[in-house]
């Protein structure tokens, strides 16, 4: 870092020429705390180039009122429509961070499960590698220990890791009972004291509310209990994974999924804005944004993803963090595989979790200090 300093002074000469052997050597991470996010199976394509004009039609896209779709959503250029959908990843991460995965631009990120669903690719995303094993969406706990289960391990992070989700089976990617992680998923309630008014609303909505989907509220829920976590017990880890965006593709409803990823994309600057505030976060966060899939191309494909539309294994991921340099929108760069992001998060922390399970992914190297 020296070495971006001005040498004007006499007295800082000696940090800033020769360069010391010292600058070579891989920098302390500043990040100490993380903020994860995923979204179920929101595309790349509407990440880099907003929506996507051949889906905001009845029929394609299911859309109801076209015109009123296209005024919130359709914009000239890509660049001023994934700005529309999606203006804290464009203006905040983008511009200060990271993105990797717009194939458009030569930079390739997948998926290595070989299955393009769910549970395969939190597993993959939490665990760092692929696993035979887990090959539905069944309600299962997960056979493998995540990465927050061996950061919990740790005395550092013991009892500092939060893990809340839309989908029921968040839970059991997580698998609580052995992990001792805190996670929460689906309609059950969240029930760790102390329980303030506002989780206890939460709770009430959670249970009260119209189901659409027998295995997941909508995302708001999922999300204000963990803003309501973080305020209360300051994980050094939050994990959150949100569902509608792909719910709703999945029910063909375009104008809902373009939605529900403008919403996702608010809930980041929330946590975002939140952790500025908080003595100790801010300058020390790393966030993180992904996606568990993609999906197929439009006019149809759009609304499914599995081992029978190869192209859902692409996604995309992105990182804003004091570690991070602002390289931005990465283009023609060697692909990037899912498998990488949990000794990613890892070693944002100072944690050698590629040493500790050399199965698991690599961490990718632009995105930690040099
Ligand atoms: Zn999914």
């Amino acid at each position: 870092m020296n070495r971006a300093l001005p040498c004007s002074l006499l007295a800082l000469a000696a940090f800033c020429f020769p360069i010391s052997p010292l600058a070579h050597a891989a920098a302390a991470p500043q990040t100490t705390h993380i903020i994860f996010v995923m979204t179920d199976g929101l595309r790349w394509q509407e990440v880099f180039s907003g929506a996507e004009e051949s889906l905001m039609t009845k029929e394609h896209g299911g859309v109801k009122d076209v015109p009123a779709l296209r005024k919130t959503y359709w914009r000239d250029t890509p660049e001023e429509r994934r700005a529309v959908l999606m203006p804290f990843l464009w203006k905040e991460m983008a511009a200060h961070g990271q993105l990797y995965g717009n194939r458009q631009s030569g930079s390739d990120v997948y998926v290595t499960n070989g299955h393009n669903f769910s549970y395969p690719g939190y597993n993959e995303t939490m665990s760092g590698f692929p696993d035979a094993r887990i090959d539905s969406n069944d309600n299962v706990p997960n056979p493998n220990r995540t990465v927050l289960e061996w950061l919990n391990a740790k005395p550092a992070f013991h009892g500092k890791i939060a893990a809340f989700g839309a989908w029921n089976v968040i839970a059991a990617l997580f698998n609580p009972a052995r992990s001792g992680l805190v996670a929460n998923a689906g309609y059950d309630p969240f029930t760790l004291p102390p329980l303030t008014p506002r989780l206890e609303l939460l709770n009430s909505l959670k249970s009260d509310g119209p189901r659409i989907w027998e295995d997941e509220p909508f995302d708001y829920v999922p999300f204000y209990t963990a803003v309501e976590y973080l305020k209360i017990h300051k994980p050094r880890v939050l994990y959150l994974s949100l569902g509608e965006t792909d719910e709703w593709a999945h029910a063909g409803d375009y104008a809902n999924y373009l939605d529900s990823a403008h919403r996702a994309d608010r809930y980041l600057k929330t946590l975002w804005d939140a952790v500025q505030s908080m003595p100790g976060y801010r300058g020390h966060t790393t966030l993180i944004f992904s996606p568990d899939h993609g999906r197929g191309a439009a006019p149809v494909e759009w609304k499914s993803h599995g081992e029978k539309i190869p192209d859902s294994k692409y996604i995309w991921m992105a990182f804003l963090g004091p570690d991070t340099r602002a390289l931005g929108e990465r283009s023609h760069i060697a692909p990037v595989t899912q498998s990488q992001i949990a000794a990613t998060l890892a070693a944002l922390l100072g944690q050698d979790y590629a040493a500790a399970v050399p199965k698991a992914g690599k961490p990718i190297p632009d995105v930690l200090a040099h």
